[in-house]
């Protein structure tokens, strides 16, 4: 088996790093990076850079070129983020859940008038979605949600409470899912519809991280009116199409990129510094513990790899997208408590301390980890996927759905 990138793909990879260089602002490097932005300043650079990328066309490589995508393949969409996050660049969050979730499942299930009316502007950065999905007792069990889409005239009237939506504060529009169908089942009376955020009605709250920082919203929908034209697909499909979006949202290689920086830190750091005397890169409990973690992030590369590869076949990642979450954010969560022993009470410094260590990296690192393995699902919740959708053992009650998307059959639904 040969796992070598091409030699073209080799060569994008130094384009990309060559352009990193001189396209990341100084500034960048003296800010708290990394997971969420933290200060307006970081958000206005990080705004910058994302329409920096979409003049560039790699702000959705893989986009169609017909839609303002630069028609890459998906395995350079891979490199793209992967060198993006080991670099530091300034994309985040909201960029992936624009361009990769949201972006992806309209090109999917939109219509052609929504395709050109978002895609576009997508691509060159122009607008952010954040996603209406969870609500205070809709979360693991999303298919609860309460929040209700009414018929009426040329309208939709949505009412209902989001809880715990990222960006919501800075979005153009919402992806929203809300039940078209109270007497439907669970599953089959939902929709999706992207909702413009400045309809009146809409009430944003901040809810703040774990960080100290402002990422979280709930978000209160009081009669707010959206044409109907705003329902994305098939009425009272929305559960299939909620999903799909939420298998793009699992599947990014970030999170592995992210690992092989942060234990870079943790490397150069026992390179540099004693304890007891003696260099922390002599100790072989701490040698040991970083070459067994370097394998592990090796191994979630690959998982997120295979995706890419899925996707460039013209198919759908599904639990494999699960796998790959699971893997990497556990991996995240050893690496940075690891960082967090190996820096000893360094570690515990927050970023403008003098002695904090890569702007305090490793401890935002280390709290932010909490929650990547809950964003996107759990992983208690990817493990049920994994164990129904690609193991097939059963649950209670097995209805099997299959459905086509373009390049390909997508059969992922046993529930
Ligand atoms: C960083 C981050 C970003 C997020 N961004 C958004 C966003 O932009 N938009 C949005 O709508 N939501 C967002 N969320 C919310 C996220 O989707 C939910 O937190 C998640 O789905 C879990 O739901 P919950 O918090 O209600 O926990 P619960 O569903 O109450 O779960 C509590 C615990 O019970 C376990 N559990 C529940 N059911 C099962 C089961 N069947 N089997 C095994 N274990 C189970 C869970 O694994 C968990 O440990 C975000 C969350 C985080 C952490």
């Amino acid at each position: 088996m040969d796992f070598k990138f091409t030699a073209e793909e080799e060569s994008f990879r130094r384009e990309v790093k060559g352009w990193l260089k001189e396209a990341i602002p100084p500034r960048w490097r003296e800010l708290p990076t990394g997971f969420w932005q933290e200060t307006e300043e970081s958000w206005k650079i990080s705004r910058q850079f994302q329409k920096n990328l979409g003049l560039k066309g790699w702000l959705a490589p893989a986009y169609p070129v017909e839609l303002g995508g630069a028609g890459l393949s998906h395995i350079k969409r891979l490199i793209l983020a992967e060198e993006l996050t080991y670099h530091d660049a300034p994309v985040s969050i909201e960029t992936e859940i624009t361009v990769n979730w949201v972006g992806m499942a309209l090109q999917h299930f939109g219509s052609e008038q929504q395709k050109q009316d978002f895609i576009p502007r997508i691509a060159k950065g122009d607008i952010i979605f954040c996603l209406g999905y969870s609500e205070p007792n809709a979360g693991s069990d999303l298919a609860s949600l309460q929040t209700r889409a009414v018929e009426q005239g040329d309208n939709y009237v949505i009412n209902g409470q989001k809880i715990w939506c990222s960006y919501a504060h800075y979005a153009d529009y919402c992806w929203l899912g809300a039940v078209t169908d109270p007497d439907a089942g669970k599953h089959r009376n939902m929709s999706m519809f992207v909702v413009d955020m400045k309809n009146p009605g809409i009430t944003i709250r901040p809810l703040i991280n774990v960080i100290g920082c402002h990422s979280f919203n709930e978000v209160f929908f009081d009669d707010v009116r959206t044409p109907k034209d705003s329902l994305v697909g098939v009425k009272n499909n929305g559960w299939f199409q909620l999903a799909m979006a939420l298998d793009f949202e699992r599947s990014g290689v970030q999170t592995a990129a992210a690992n092989k920086l942060l234990l870079d830190h943790m490397v150069n750091y026992a390179k540099a510094n004693k304890r007891g005397g003696k260099l922390l890169s002599k100790d072989p409990i701490l040698r040991n513990m970083i070459a067994e973690m370097a394998i592990e992030i090796e191994v979630a590369r690959m998982l997120c790899y295979r995706i890419a590869w899925i996707y460039s076949k013209g198919g759908h990642s599904n639990y494999e997208s699960s796998q790959a979450m699971i893997f990497g954010s556990e991996l995240l969560r050893r690496i940075s408590d690891a960082g967090m022993r190996v820096l000893g009470q360094y570690g515990q410094l927050a970023y403008g301390s003098q002695r904090a260590v890569e702007r305090a990296a490793m401890c935002r690192s280390y709290l932010a980890s909490l929650s990547i393995g809950v964003g996107g699902g759990t992983n208690e919740i990817q493990r049920n996927i994994i164990a129904m959708r690609g193991l097939g053992l059963p649950r209670k009650e097995q209805v099997r759905v299959i459905f086509l998307i373009p390049g390909g059959y997508y059969h992922g639904f046993s529930f």
